[in-house]
C-alpha cells in the first residue's frame, strides 16, 4: 500500500466512483493491455457517459465501436447488461457483489473489482497478476489453472485484503503485480517485498506461477469471397455460436486446409449458390492472413471475384452492400487488415 501511494500510475479511471464507468473500464481491460484499452475506454466515455445511453444505442454501433478490441461477446454481453440495468433496475446500477455478479459478461474477478472500486466492498480481486504475486512471494505451486488452486489462492487473497480500505489495497496488489511483478524479468532488486519474498528466496521466480495445461489451439482455414458488382460486395452478419458473433464478413467458404486452387473454390456448393452460370473471373487471391485466438488461429484468404455488370447477381441471405459504405460495418480485425491493405475496387 505504502508503495501503491507512491508510485501508482495516473489512469482516467483510477479514483472513479461511478459504477458505470468501473464496469466499463474493466469489461474494457479484461484480456487486454491498459495501453491497447484506454483509447477505447475514452471512446466509450463521450458517446455513452451514462448506462442509459448505452442501452439506447443500436447494437450495430456499439459493434463498431469496439472493432479491433477483440473478444467481441464482451461487447454483446456489455450492452445486454446496460439494456438489463435499464429495464430492469430502472437505470440504477447494482451496488452489491450478488447484484454486480448478475450482469451478464461479470464474473467473479469483475464483479470484486467493481464492488471494492465502486462501493468499498470487501472484496478480493484475483486476477493474472494477483496469482502471480501471491504465487511468487509465497512460493505457492499448486497450478493456477485448477479448480483447487483457484480455490486455494482466492482464500488467501481474501484472507489479505485490507477489509479497511479494499479498493486501494486490490488496485495496489494489481499494479505491483502489472508493474513490478511482472511475468517476464520482475523488478526484484528494487521490490519493496524482495526480503520476505520466498521464491526470491528460494530462486524459483522464473517457474512462478505454475499452470498445468498448455493451450492446444484448432487452426481454421477461411476462403472468403470479395465479389465486386456493380460498385457493390456481399457481406452476411455472423450470428451462430462461433466466434465473432454479429460481426460481418463476405461469403464463407471454410475448408478444412489452405487453397490456392481456383477449381476448388469454382465447386464449392457457395460459389454454385451464388455464381453458377455467371461468367465470373477471379482477379486476384490474397496472400493469406492470420489471426489468433485464444482457442484457434484462422488463415484467411480472400479470392477477389468480378463479375460483369449486366449479370445478375443472385445475393441469396447475403446483404449487397456499396463499396463506399463497407467502413460503416464491423469487421473482424483479420477482414479490416485485409480492406486496410488491398484498397478494392469493386466493378
Ligand atoms: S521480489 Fe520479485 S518475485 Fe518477489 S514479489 Fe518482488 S518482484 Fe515479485
Amino acid at each position: 500500500m505504502a508503495w501503491f501511494a507512491q508510485s501508482h500510475r495516473p489512469l482516467p479511471w483510477k479514483g472513479e466512483k461511478d459504477p458505470y464507468l468501473i464496469w466499463l473500464s474493466e469489461i474494457i481491460l479484461q484480456q487486454t493491455r491498459v495501453a491497447q484499452g484506454l483509447p477505447y475506454f475514452e471512446r466509450f466515455r463521450k458517446q455513452y457517459p451514462t448506462v442509459q445511453q448505452l442501452a439506447d444505442a443500436p447494437q450495430d454501433e456499439v459493434m463498431k465501436l469496439w472493432e479491433g478490441l477483440g473478444y467481441y461477446s464482451r461487447a454483446r454481453n456489455l450492452h445486454a447488461a446496460a439494456q438489463y440495468i435499464a429495464g430492469e433496475l430502472d437505470g440504477r446500477f447494482p451496488d452489491t457483489y450478488e447484484g454486480i455478479r448478475q450482469l451478464k459478461g461479470v464474473g467473479p474477478y469483475t464483479a470484486a473489482a467493481i464492488a471494492s472500486f465502486a462501493f468499498g466492498l470487501p472484496h478480493a480481486v484475483l486476477d493474472g497478476n494477483v496469482f502471480r504475486v501471491l504465487s511468487r512471494f509465497f512460493a505457492i505451486e499448486t497450478p493456477v489453472d485448477t479448480v483447487a488452486g483457484k480455490k486455494a489462492f482466492a482464500a488467501l487473497a481474501q484472507e489479505l485484503l485490507d477489509t479497511s480500505q479494499p479498493g486501494p489495497y486490490n488496485q495496489a496488489i494489481m499494479d505491483f503485480g502489472a508493474t513490478l511483478c511482472t511475468p517476464q524479468s520482475p523488478a526484484c532488486p528494487a521490490c519493496p517485498l524482495r526480503s520476505a519474498c520466498k521464491a526470491l528466496g528460494e530462486d524459483k521466480v522464473g517457474a512462478l506461477p505454475i499452470k498445468s495445461k498448455k493451450i492446444k489451439k484448432r487452426q481454421r482455414f477461411f476462403h472468403y469471397l470479395v465479389i465486386g458488382h456493380q460498385g457493390n460486395t456481399l457481406l452476411n452478419k455472423r450470428t451462430g455460436k462461433d466466434i465473432w458473433q454479429n460481426l460481418y464478413e463476405f461469403p464463407l467458404l471454410e475448408l478444412p486446409h489452405p487453397s490456392r486452387n481456383e477449381s476448388e473454390i469454382r465447386n464449392s456448393t457457395l460459389w454454385r449458390q451464388l455464381l453458377s452460370g455467371q461468367e465470373a473471373a477471379i482477379s486476384r487471391v490474397s496472400p493469406p492472413y492470420q489471426q489468433l485466438l485464444t482457442h484457434q488461429k484462422i488463415m484467411a484468404s480472400f479470392w477477389e471475384v468480378s463479375l460483369p455488370a449486366e449479370a445478375p447477381l443472385n445475393s441469396g441471405q447475403f446483404l449487397a452492400v456499396n463499396q463506399k459504405n463497407l467502413s460503416t460495418f464491423a469487421f473482424p480485425k483479420i477482414i479490416s487488415q485485409y480492406l486496410n491493405q488491398a484498397q478494392l475496387t469493386l466493378f
